[in-house]
């Protein structure tokens, strides 16, 4: 795009998470002012009133800078862990024996065996197999089960300290998809106004189903997000497909999918979770270890840039950071440099054309009228926006599914719909200013004079708007029309 006083840098949304490093109103308003869209709550770290507190912070800088910055509660999940160990941690050497035992108290671990809370592990292994610790930094590998306990050897070694987490490889782990704990911090994501739940370890779209029941029963009305974390969910292209249409978004889980799969299959299978995902009206999320060295440098490896430039150019929504922003030494710098990155791989014209669902037949019409702007927006000469009013946000949406490097404005009455387009690629939301007694035409005027005067259009500018006859109801989208802002 040539260079125009136009608002919008990056399409690209930036996921970071909160923690000791960031939760303060002053790096808060500087992690949103250099990039940030959407705020994630850990919850395997933290209290209820620590979250409660955070996502309150962010709502009061957000709304002082007049942002719909989203918030994103990330449930813990089953992920299942060994116990503790009596005196520290423990040095595991190459080639020893180590056991892991149900039966063994919660502190009682020493250097040749540890409890663990998970007393299917017997059954959910076999000899040979090989059990991977805190993110496959150690790896045993089972040698005998007898009555519970699984005895392994040693084959890489390292310093390991009590909780620390237990993936197979290959996966087949079965623990049940919410815990007691996920259920009560539900109510927490609630009470604080998440805007997306993040469910872990899902394996397939059952799984995502009861969890969709959990929360809409305990009053959610956002966005859920299904982690892809579990070799399971890789088992067939129909499972992982169905576990998308489950979701509202998805997220490329790197850390324990590495994990349960190997790191060399990660590559390729967050380029075909990318393009499932938008093929399927779905939004994703790439996460973990992005740019990981900056916990503790002020600047980003070559490999990092690569990384965030690779996911960008695959298509993802959003890109996430983790440790990064929770608690590393230079939150700020880190989301200058995504920033700086990520506009740097959208200039690649690769991510600005696309092949528009040709052969496809459309059966909605807000969908119809999505793709119509989409082709009309990347073909059109000059075109420099899209307008589109939008109730609950499906249809920008949908046209962010199509690559273009059109900026998508969507206009809604709901702060709720405009921060549920937190993570959505190639979207600005802003607060439509609704007034019933205005008609269709007069509300497209007084929408297009705010933008002009954000900045965001152009006086004289060619755009494209959506929107319903029925301007306030969802889902009746059935207009397309061509304007001069
Ligand atoms: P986590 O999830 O950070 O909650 O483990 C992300 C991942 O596994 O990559
Ligand atoms: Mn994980």
């Amino acid at each position: 795009m040539p260079p125009s006083p136009r608002m919008p840098t990056k399409r690209t949304k930036i996921l970071a998470t909160l923690g000791p490093a960031s939760a303060s109103p002053s790096t808060i308003e500087g992690l949103i002012r250099a990039g940030v869209d959407c705020f994630r709550l850990n919850f395997s770290h933290g209290t209820a009133a620590e979250h409660l507190e955070r996502a309150a912070m962010v709502r009061t800088v957000a709304e002082r800078l007049g942002r719909h910055t989203g918030l994103l509660a990330d449930l813990q999940g089953p992920k299942i862990r060994i116990a503790g160990f009596a005196a520290g941690a423990v040095e595991l050497e190459v080639g020893e024996s180590f056991a892991l035992d149900p039966k063994l108290g919660e502190m009682a671990g020493n250097s040749t065996e540890v409890g663990i809370g998970y007393p299917e592990l017997g059954g959910d292994c076999r000899r040979g197999d090989r059990l991977l610790l805190d993110d496959g930094r150690i790896e045993l590998e089972v040698e005998a089960i007898t009555d519970g306990r699984v005895a392994t050897r040693v084959r890489v070694g390292g310093r390991l300290s009590g909780n620390k987490g237990i993936n197979l490889a290959g996966g087949g782990l079965s623990a049940a998809a919410l815990t007691a704990k996920d259920r009560a911090d539900i109510q927490t994501a609630v009470a604080l106004g998440a805007d997306f739940i993040a469910v872990s370890f899902p394996k397939d779209a059952a799984d995502m189903e009861e969890a969709r029941r959990l929360v809409e029963r305990a009053g959610f009305r956002g966005r859920l997000v299904a982690k892809i974390e579990r070799a399971e969910c890789l088992s067939s292209d129909a499972t992982l497909d169905a576990l998308i249409c489950a979701s509202d978004l998805v997220m490329v889980a790197r850390g324990d999918l590495g994990v349960e799969i190997g790191d060399a299959a990660l590559v390729g299978v967050q380029k075909r979770i990318i393009l499932r995902a938008r093929q399927l009206n779905r939004l994703v999320i790439t996460a973990t270890q992005m740019m990981e060295s900056m916990v503790a440098s002020p600047t980003p490896t070559r490999a990092e840039v690569s990384d965030v430039a690779n996911a960008v150019l695959d298509g993802t929504d959003a890109v996430m950071l983790s440790a990064e922003t929770a608690v590393g030494q230079y939150p700020l710098k880190c989301i200058e440099a995504m920033t700086r990155i990520v506009i740097g791989a959208e200039r690649e014209k690769i991510t600005q054309t696309s092949q528009h669902r040709r052969g496809r037949q459309f059966e909605r019409i807000d969908e119809t009228i999505a793709m119509a702007a989409m082709y009309a927006a990347n073909h059109m000469g000059n075109t420099r926006a899209i307008v589109s009013f939008t109730e609950s946000g499906t249809t920008p949406v949908l046209m962010s599914r199509i690559r273009s490097g059109i900026p998508i404005y969507s206009l809604s009455r709901h702060r709720e719909a405009l921060r549920g387009l937190s993570l959505a690629r190639g979207i600005y939301p802003y607060l439509l200013d609704f007034d019933a007694e205005l008609g269709l035409q007069q509300t497209i005027e007084k929408s297009l004079a705010l933008l002009k005067e954000r900045g965001a259009l152009v006086p004289g500018e060619r755009i494209l708007c959506t929107v319903g006859d029925s301007l306030g109801q969802s889902g009746q989208t059935n207009t397309l029309k061509v304007l001069t802002a």
